[in-house]
């Protein structure tokens, strides 16, 4: 049964796909904040966290903008993601090496968002919602800056996790 029948339709479901999962994410960078041992990785969480409460603002804007319904689908990857990257925590000792893996989990969730978001603003303008696609690209510029963030951070947490005891 296919109830997407076009571009619009589409664009419809996969903002109702992020809806989903930003607020998953809101639930998740806490964890992950509580989690970390270092005081950087701890901050540069803690901002995410407080944009995307305010990534899902704008995604309701975009919501009001498109006149399209606020309901969550199902984020089948968002919740793949975050389970792997739970499982993984709970194999890994605290301190640099626990940094490390949160690090990489956040940035296979960045990397997700960015390609999402990427295909979203390029419907968007397809579509001509000008205004729908400024919203997204601010949040796609959000997502590549938190992964350039994670990266800067990984150098030196990578070097310590080096030196741990095998
Ligand atoms: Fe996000
Ligand atoms: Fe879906
Ligand atoms: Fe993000």
């Amino acid at each position: 049964m296919s109830s997407i029948k076009n571009l619009e339709g589409l664009f419809q479901h996969m903002l109702q796909d992020m809806l989903y999962a930003e607020n998953k994410i809101t639930k998740a960078l806490p964890k992950m904040i509580k989690k970390t041992s270092d005081e950087n990785l701890k901050a540069g969480l803690e901002q995410h966290l407080e944009e995307t409460k305010d990534q899902i603002g704008k995604l309701e804007e975009v919501f009001e903008i498109c006149g399209f319904d606020k309901k969550r689908e199902k984020c089948e990857a968002i919740e793949g993601l975050i389970k792997e990257g739970e499982s993984l925590m709970d194999e890994v000792q605290n301190g640099p090496t626990l940094d490390a893996a949160l690090i990489a989990a956040a940035q296979k969730v960045e990397h997700y968002e960015i390609a999402t978001y990427g295909a979203l603003c390029h419907m968007a303008n397809k579509l001509g919602q000008k205004e729908a696609a400024k919203l997204l690209h601010e949040i796609l510029e959000q997502e590549k800056a938190t992964d350039e963030k994670l990266i800067d951070l990984s150098d030196g947490i990578e070097e310590e996790s080096m030196k741990q005891a095998a």
